[in-house]
């Protein structure tokens, strides 16, 4: 699988009713890591998410995912060759699980023994052997299930960037935390790129490479490894952020 990153310069979004979610954000995602974006809600970490992949549109600046800006490309390819998951996955329910998996491939109009070969080995991938789940629908799955479920249909393509918008956010705690670790083995096992949205510190601590910690508008607080961010905050706003947190030890 190719590496590609993602590099966001001097991007600005204001939304039509005057709302500038990100004012001025330069930032890039290296090839291969996982950069999770923190912050206050209303900070516009998911409209920065969202601009990777055209669900927003920026008001100005450049975007580039492996250095192709992401406005000179057709936004309905685009979004097929990113791989993109959030909380409430939207898997069809009335499509069983190989089925939602599928579901690119088929848009993409890949012959039928290729999409299902390639569905069956994401669903073991992701610890769903595909002979007891590839038939089942969505509302027979619990729902750390349904998320990785959400994750293969997202590998279905190989795509090499991610994005994530709290992924994790519908599982249970106790689940959560080996569906992250998992999930780390995978990306790193296939060498995406992935920028995350999290409201979960432990979370960004958990799995991250480098956190972005926002303030409103976008505007970037820090940028560094976890362990840089929380031994060394860059000022007291992350201070601050962080000890609404509590210790992140444990
Ligand atoms: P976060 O993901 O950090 O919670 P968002 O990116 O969702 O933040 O939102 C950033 C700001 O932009 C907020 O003030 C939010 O109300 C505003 N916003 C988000 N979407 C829209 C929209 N479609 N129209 C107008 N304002 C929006």
């Amino acid at each position: 699988m190719e590496h590609a990153g993602i590099a966001f310069d001097h991007v600005r979004k204001e939304y039509p009713d005057g709302t500038v979610a990100v004012e001025d954000l330069s930032l890039e995602v290296t090839p291969g890591e996982i950069l999770c974006l923190v912050g206050p809600s209303g900070c516009g970490k998911s409209t920065t998410l969202r601009m990777v992949n055209r669900l927003v549109e920026p008001t100005s600046g450049t975007i580039t995912v492996d250095g192709a800006d992401v406005m000179s490309q057709d936004a309905v390819q685009l979004r097929r060759s990113i791989g993109y998951v959030i909380q409430h996955v939207g898997l069809f329910p009335h499509r069983t699980v190989a089925q939602n998996v599928a579901t690119v491939p088929g848009l993409l109009k890949w012959d039928k023994a290729r999409t299902r070969a390639r569905a069956e080995e994401l669903l073991d991938l992701v610890g769903l052997p595909h002979g007891k789940y590839g038939s089942r629908y969505p509302h027979e799955l619990s729902g750390g299930e349904r998320q990785r479920v959400g994750v293969a249909r997202a590998l279905a393509v190989e795509p090499p960037v991610m994005l994530m918008d709290e992924p994790f956010g519908a599982v249970d705690p106790q689940r959560r935390r080996s569906l992250q670790q998992e999930f780390k083995d995978l990306q790193r096992g296939l060498g995406i790129t992935v920028m995350m949205v999290t409201h979960d510190i432990r979370e960004a601590v958990i799995l991250a490479d480098r956190i972005a910690v926002f303030s409103q508008g976008g505007v970037l607080e820090q940028l560094g490894t976890p362990d840089e961010v929380s031994d060394h905050p860059a000022n007291a706003f992350v201070e601050d952020f962080l000890a609404d947190f509590g210790a992140l030890s444990n």
